[in-house]
C-alpha cells in the first residue's frame, strides 16, 4: 500500500479537493493523509490566541472569519443536495465546537483541542466528497491510533499495533482517509507533532504498515537545490539519500518537515516529493541510495544563537565538554552546530527559552559570548574523503562572506557555515554560482 499526503494548499480549495480526488485514482488500495485547508491552522492558532487572553469578543470575531467560508467551500465541493447538506452539517457541528469554547477557562490542552480542528475538518469533509463521487473509502480517526510519548517523541510501535488491525478489518475499502499532524499524548489528551506535522503523520503510517512508498503531494516540484525565494534558476533535485534530506529538511528547507525521514529511513520506505499543480513531474526520490556523488543542494537555517565557551581553567582540562553539554541536556535544548578548540567550544542553538539559565550555570566554570542573528548555511551533498576538490570549491564561492564556525568532517553529508544572518542571500547566490 502507499500513503500519500496532501498539504493545506492541496486541499484549499474545493477545486483542488476534487483534483486530487482524480489524482488517487486507481486499483490498489492507499492511505491518504490530509492537512488542514491552508490558512485554517494559523486562524486556530489566532482564535486560541484570543480565548487565552479571555477576549471572547475578539474570539467570536475570528471564530466566524474562519468558519463563514466554509459553507462557501461545502457549497462548491458537492453537487448534490444531499452531499451538501452533509457537509454543511459538518462545519455546523465543528463551529458550535469551537464557540462551545467561549467564556470558559481555557489553556494549553484547550489550545490543543482547537489545533486539531483543521485537519478533522477537512478529512471530514473530503471523505464525503468521495462517498459522493463513489470512491470506496473509510475515514480512520487520526487519535484512535497516532500516540506521542511524555517527551513528545510519537511511538511507533503503539502506531503499528492501533493501525494494523484497523485496515485489516475494513477489507472491502480501497481508501483509507486520516488526518496529518493530530495525536494523542502520553495521558490520552489531544496533541499534535508541531506545526508541518502532517507530513511527519505520513512517514509514521507509512513505517507502521511498511508501505511501499510515502508520497508527499505540495505546490513545488520537489527539493529545489537552494532557496527558490533568494537564489534565481534553482531546479528540483531528482533524487536524494535519506540522510542528505534529512539534512536539508532540518537546515532550512521548507518543504519537509525535518523528522519525517527517521521512519521512513527505518524501513527503507522511499519518500517522493511530488506536486499536485504538476502532477506528472518527476518531483523528489527520497531512497537509501542515490548514483549522484557530488554537491546536491543548500539550504539555510535562521535565529541561531551562537554561544563561545570557554574554559577558564587550564589546557587539557578533561570532563570540560560533558560539563557544558550536561548544561544543555538539563535544559532540554538541542545544539545544531559545535565546533571546538583546545580551550574553548562554540554551539549554535535555536531554541532561546532557556537561554537566560544556560548562560548562568556556564558562567560558573567559563566564560561565555553569545552572538545572535546568526544562520547556518549547510551545503549538502556526498563528501567523500576520495573526493577531493569539493571542500575548496564551496570556500572558493564564499571567499567575501565572514564566517563565524565551520563545520566538516561530522557526517559525510554535510558541510556547514555560520554566517550573520546579514549575509545569508550573498552566501547563498555565491554558492550557487559557485558550486552548481
Ligand atoms: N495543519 C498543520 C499546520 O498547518 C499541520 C500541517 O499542515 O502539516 O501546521
Ligand atoms: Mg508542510
Amino acid at each position: 500500500m502507499k500513503v500519500l499526503k496532501f498539504g493545506g494548499t492541496s486541499v484549499g480549495k474545493p477545486e483542488r479537493m476534487h483534483s486530487i480526488a482524480n489524482l488517487i485514482k486507481g486499483n490498489d488500495k492507499k492511505l491518504i493523509v490530509l492537512s488542514a485547508v491552508s490558512g485554517t491552522t494559523n486562524a486556530l492558532v489566532a482564535i486560541s490566541e484570543a480565548l487565552s487572553a479571555n477576549d471572547s469578543e475578539k474570539g467570536m470575531k475570528l471564530i466566524d472569519e474562519l468558519f463563514k467560508p466554509y459553507f462557501n467551500f461545502v457549497d462548491q465541493l458537492f453537487s448534490t443536495t444531499e452531499a451538501k447538506k452533509n457537509g454543511q452539517k459538518i462545519i455546523d457541528i465543528h463551529y458550535e465546537f469551537v464557540k462551545s469554547f467561549l467564556n470558559k477557562s481555557f489553556g494549553e490542552k484547550e489550545t490543543k483541542i482547537i489545533l486539531a480542528e483543521g485537519e478533522l475538518i477537512s478529512t471530514a469533509l473530503f471523505q464525503e466528497y468521495l462517498l459522493e463521487i463513489g470512491y470506496k473509502s473509510v475515514l480512520l480517526p487520526a487519535l484512535d491510533f497516532m500516540k506521542i510519548d511524555e517527551d513528545n517523541e510519537p511511538v511507533l510501535t503503539h502506531i503499528e499495533d492501533k493501525l494494523n488491525p484497523i485496515i485489516a478489518k475494513h477489507t472491502d475499502a480501497q481508501y483509507f482517509i486520516t488526518q496529518g499532524f493530530i495525536a494523542r499524548n502520553s495521558n490520552g489528551e489531544i496533541d499534535n507533532l508541531k506545526r508541518g506535522g502532517s507530513d511527519y503523520t505520513a512517514s509514521l503510517v507509512g513505517a507502521a504498515i511498511r508501505a511501499e512508498e510515502v508520497q508527499i503531494w505540495t505546490d513545488i516540484d520537489g527539493m529545489h537545490n537552494n532557496d527558490p525565494r533568494i537564489v534565481k534558476n534553482t531546479f528540483p533535485i531528482a533524487a536524494l539519500t535519506f540522510d542528505e534530506a534529512a539534512e536539508l529538511a532540518y537546515f532550512g528547507a521548507k518543504i519537509l518537515h525535518p523528522s519525517t525521514i527517521l521512519p521512513a529511513k527505518k524501513y527503507a520506505i522511499p519518500v517522493r516529493l511530488l506536486n499536485t499543480m504538476q502532477p506528472e513531474a518527476k518531483g523528489t526520490v527520497i531512497a537509501d541510495q542515490t548514483s549522484d556523488r557530488d554537491i546536491k543542494a543548500i539550504a539555510a537555517k535562521d535565529n541561531l544563537i551562537a554561544i563561545k565557551i570557554k574554559s577558564t581553567r587550564m589546557l587539557l582540562a578533561y570532563g570540560f565538554l560533558r560539563r557544558v553539554f550536561e548544561v544543555f541536556e538539563k535544559y532540554k535544548t538541542p545544539i545544531d552546530m559545535i565546533t571546538t578548540s583546545e580551550v574553548a567550544v562554540s554551539v549554535t542553538i535555536d531554541d532561546d527559552k532557556n537561554l537566560i539559565n544556560i548562560l548562568e550555570e556556564l558562567k560558573s566554570f567559563c566564560t561565555v559570548e553569545v552572538d545572535k542573528n546568526q544562520t547556518i548555511v549547510c551545503i549538502v551533498g556526498d563528501f567523500l574523503e576520495d573526493k577531493p576538490g569539493l571542500v575548496k570549491k564551496i570556500f572558493d564561492a564564499l571567499k567575501a562572506i565572514p564566517i563565524r564556525m565551520i563545520s566538516y568532517g561530522g557526517s559525510k553529508n554535510n558541510v556547514s557555515v555560520l554566517i550573520n544572518t546579514q549575509h545569508k542571500n550573498d552566501a547563498l547566490n555565491a554558492l550557487n554560482e559557485g558550486v552548481f
